[in-house]
């Protein structure tokens, strides 16, 4: 039997949440019940209401709970490419997003965690500015803006890397709000540590259990928080055998920390990233040692791409003339872009679908 498959067994009923964004307690509420019923949710990175509303229907037809994620590029693109003030606009764009997530989620009929992707130290701050609107939301509703937000500082030495944390994570723990962090360093073309580069030894791509056990000493004190563990995951796709997953890594550091801090099993809350291209045993094994959040981008991406691409491809002609030059027909029908549009957002509901099935979540929605 599968540790997964016996704390399941001993999982009590499944408590009941409210539809809609979850904080706070609640979301400590779901973090451990997706652990304690071996499941993770897709967090799915969106940059515009058309994959945000996707993920609410993908949750939805599912029956599921999801997390919805910002990166800055993507809270950027929310906002709007074209205002002027980057940095304004990557923390407007988040807070207008999870805005929209608030007023929605609860008519999904589902529960949505609010989070936002890397933030390294340059974006520091744009983390600090979302906590003014969660300080400010949290004045008149007793609910943060968002349930949690990563910083990922991994680049540094891990006493900084620490400190840093422990500082986000006091201001955000009276509001209920959890800190995802980073130790080690997922490869990937967005870091700049291409898999084809690293052999599969490198130890930077995998976390240290012991460092691991430093964040829980740390951090348990102050709040909630979660940790992005290397394992050999990578961010994007590539050709397969570049990359060796090692869930054993995540189970190492749950066993040391029990074992160091006397705690009950998995007491750390693990989190995926570069989940787009894995093998799906590696997810489930990864899934059973205690991770409750799987990443997923650049999967999600393609999917919308090829939703709208197909279309494109098999109707050039609507995308060049209004009026039909060979039958003189007007071509408007094809050209509105709630069209094409569509057909991206069904194309991403459709390969969420196998993202909760492959992540054991589907049907396990706590909502109702
Ligand atoms: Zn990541």
């Amino acid at each position: 039997m599968t540790a997964a498959v016996e704390s399941a067994k001993s999982a009590p009923a499944a408590a009941r949440l409210p539809a809609g964004v979850v904080t706070g307690e609640d979301y400590r509420t779901l973090v451990a019940a997706c652990k304690a019923g071996g499941y993770a949710l897709p967090a799915v990175n969106v940059t515009g209401t058309n994959s945000l509303n996707a993920t609410l229907e993908a949750a939805a037809t599912a029956k599921a709970d999801v997390v919805i994620q910002l990166s800055n590029g993507g809270a950027r693109f929310f906002a709007g490419e074209g205002l002027k003030d980057e940095a304004n606009a990557r923390a407007l764009g988040a807070v207008s997003a999870a805005r929209h997530v608030h007023l929605l989620a609860q008519h999904y009929g589902v529960c949505v965690v609010l989070h936002t992707d890397h933030a390294n130290r340059k974006l520091v701050p744009w983390v600090e500015r979302m906590l003014d609107f969660s300080e400010e939301e949290f004045k008149h509703t007793k609910k943060p803006l968002f349930s949690s937000h990563m910083l990922d500082l991994s680049e540094e030495p891990i006493e900084e890397n620490l400190q840093t944390c422990a500082r986000i994570l006091k201001r955000m723990s009276p509001m209920g709000m959890s800190l995802e962090i980073e130790l080690g360093v997922t490869g990937g073309e967005e870091d700049g540590i291409g898999a084809e580069h690293d052999g599969a030894d490198n130890a930077k791509l995998y976390t240290q259990p012991e460092d691991v056990a430093k964040a829980f000493k740390l951090l348990s004190m102050i709040g909630h928080f979660s940790v992005a563990a290397s394992f050999g995951n990578v961010h994007g796709v590539y050709a397969p055998g570049n990359v060796k997953l090692r869930p054993e890594i995540l189970k190492k550091s749950q066993d040391l920390v029990q074992a160091q801090f006397k705690t009950p099993v998995k007491p750390l809350n693990l989190v995926f990233h570069g989940g787009s291209g894995s093998e799906k045993e590696k997810i489930s094994e990864a899934v059973s040692y205690g991770v409750f959040k799987m990443n997923i981008d650049t999967d999600t991406q393609f999917a919308f791409a090829q939703g709208v691409g197909k279309f494109v491809l098999e109707n050039p002609v609507a995308f060049q003339h209004q009026i039909d030059p060979g039958n003189g027909k007007p071509t408007k029908k094809s050209y509105d872009p709630r069209k094409w549009l569509r057909l991206g957002e069904k194309a991403m509901v459709e390969r969420l679908q196998e993202a909760f099935v492959d992540l054991g979540s589907k049907g396990k929605s706590l909502a109702g």
